[in-house]
């Protein structure tokens, strides 16, 4: 079997979807993008696709990552990891559909019969907050996400750190005991403010606290991880064994690899395995669309160190285009009780609707994160 055709799609809202095509009719699917820089991480797919994969067996997959991810002195980083990422959960797609087994089945086989997912929760006041968690609870969800804070300078002011409180109180009232929720700081403190921001959480026991410090500042995330008794995230912005090595050791209790970031299935299974052997869980980060979903799912129901799966299905943020508009088997991505069931079918266990893709191909404007600025007109983080 010899790869023939990679393509790609960028699609609403904010997604690039990749298609490696071969002789003998299996087709894979696989998501690589950079939210933001999709144009950006298309040329490298087309690039790395032209040289190193198209006339090659797909059955190759961790000697097209090697040379992929090492076959150009410069390497590393979001495009290339992210490029390298959808071609590998294509890659994985082909085998799985080549074998007729499921990629989990291939790495080893279940270790779980569900997948247990949040949701994320918007909403920048309290009450609203207890409204939107109350509604996901009645959905069925166990656990939800959300911001710890709106913009906030780097050290927080009390206002500042009142508003953390109460907004992890009104999640932390309408869960009631038996339901968690996780805070995402997008990096927006310093590591002296994230100590005193992660203490207001400390009386409502989120199930963990994302992001505390910006991941350049990771070799400081042991300062946070060592003043707390809560549970320390990080990762989605960490693209290797080799980068997320420095938060193992630094005490995260959990960490965030995204498999459309991470250097996709192959990599991000080696960094689940690696911090298996730190006692760390992970949750792999997942705003992305049906394949960084269900390449996700795959490493979920073969790592015995799984936590919990971010998905956005049905998010308030996507517009023109939902997850489930790019498939043809929506019962995949059903919740059970706030859980995904083991995908059954071959590959990625997807079938993702090839016209719509097509259709949408191209409809989709160039998505760029907001930009904030502080009142005294610096850049504050987003
Ligand atoms: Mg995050």
């Amino acid at each position: 079997m010899k790869i023939t055709r990679v393509e790609t799609f960028a699609v609403p809202p904010r997604w690039l979807l990749c298609r490696i095509e071969t002789d003998e009719g299996l087709v894979g699917w696989g998501e690589p993008v950079v939210e933001g820089r999709a144009d950006t991480v298309r040329a490298a797919v087309h690039e790395l696709a032209e040289q190193f994969l198209v006339g090659a067996d797909p059955l190759r997959i961790e000697d097209h990552w090697q040379l992929m991810t090492k076959g150009s002195f410069y390497r590393g980083g979001p495009v290339l990891s992210s490029a390298v990422a959808g071609l590998d959960q294509a890659l994985w797609d082909i085998a799985g559909k080549a074998f007729g087994a499921p990629v989990h089945q291939l790495l080893g086989g279940p270790v779980r019969d569900r997948a247990r997912a949040y949701c994320w929760v918007g909403g920048d006041e309290p009450a609203q907050i207890h409204e939107e968690v109350t509604a996901q609870v009645e959905a069925g969800f166990t656990a939800v996400k959300m911001n710890a804070s709106g913009r906030t300078d780097r050290l927080p002011s009390v206002a500042d750190l009142d508003q953390v409180a109460a907004r992890a109180q009104a999640a932390r009232e309408a869960l009631g005991p038996t339901g968690d929720f996780a805070v995402d700081f997008h990096g927006r403190l310093s590591v002296a403010g994230a100590i005193r921001a992660v203490a207001a959480l400390e009386p409502y026991a989120p199930m963990f606290v994302e992001e505390p410090v910006l991941p350049e500042h990771t070799h400081l995330i042991g300062r946070v991880t060592e003043s707390t008794t809560l549970p320390i995230a990080t990762g989605e912005r960490l693209y290797s064994r080799a980068e997320v090595l420095p938060a193992l050791r630094s005490g995260v209790a959990v960490l965030q690899p995204d498999l459309s970031h991470a250097g996709g299935i192959s990599e991000s299974r080696r960094i689940a395995v690696l911090a298996e052997t730190f006692d760390v869980a992970v949750a792999p980060h997942c705003p992305l669309g049906p394949l960084a979903l269900a390449a996700s799912l795959q490493l979920a129901f073969c790592t015995p160190n799984f936590l919990i799966q971010e998905q956005s299905i049905g998010i308030h943020y996507h517009s023109g285009a939902e997850l489930l508009d790019y498939v043809t088997d929506p019962e995949v991505f059903r919740f059970h009780e706030g859980h995904l069931l083991r995908p059954t079918g071959p590959g990625l266990g997807v079938e993702i609707d090839e016209r719509a893709v097509r259709r949408a191909d191209g409809a989709a404007a160039s998505w760029h994160n907001p930009v904030w600025r502080h009142p005294d007109g610096s850049f504050a983080e987003w």
